[in-house]
């Protein structure tokens, strides 16, 4: 099982996903095949209603890169925690204590530690949406085999071809 963490998607970088790349079938043949695949919440356990996309944020040479490291499956309350800042902006305070409340059990932290937690992360989230994006690498895709994440490899090639469609526009 990974850690739980938050992973606050700089402003700048809202809306550049692969799913926003991808043909809405091919993205959903994609995130059907990694949920089956990995058939849990890769952070909890629970049920794969979710496909996450895992970004990582780089400074290089004062510009910021936005790489993509991997697909996980996750549970609804897990991938809400991992994107909180969207719940903040657009979800009910009832549903904002639900998603910390499930974040606290599934870290096995106190409410303490989970303020201060959630602070450094908007605040690192903050200075990383200062920068203009240089550029999304999204080499990953073409490293992973297609029977790791569950999709056969035909449905695989479809997907390379409108990333490389994207990335050549
Ligand atoms: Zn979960």
């Amino acid at each position: 099982m990974k850690k739980l963490q938050m992973q606050l998607v700089p402003q700048q970088c809202h809306g550049r996903n692969l799913r926003a790349i991808l043909k809405k079938q091919s993205w959903d043949k994609l995130s059907k095949a990694v949920r089956s695949h990995q058939g849990k919440c890769q952070t909890c356990g629970g049920s794969p209603d979710h496909c996450h996309e895992v970004w990582e944020w780089v400074v290089s040479e004062g510009d910021l890169v936005q790489r993509l490291v991997g697909l996980d499956a996750a549970c609804k309350d897990c991938h809400d925690f991992m994107h909180f800042g969207r719940v903040v902006a657009l979800e009910t305070s009832y549903r904002q204590d639900k998603v910390i409340g499930h974040a606290i059990s599934v870290l096995m932290c106190d409410a303490d530690w989970m303020i201060n937690y959630c602070g450094k992360n908007f605040l690192a989230n903050e200075k990383l949406s200062k920068f203009m994006v240089a550029n999304m690498d999204l080499e990953w895709i073409h490293r992973v085999p297609a029977g790791e994440i569950g999709l056969i490899p035909s449905v695989w090639a479809i997907i390379w071809d409108e990333i490389d469609q994207y990335i050549d526009d």
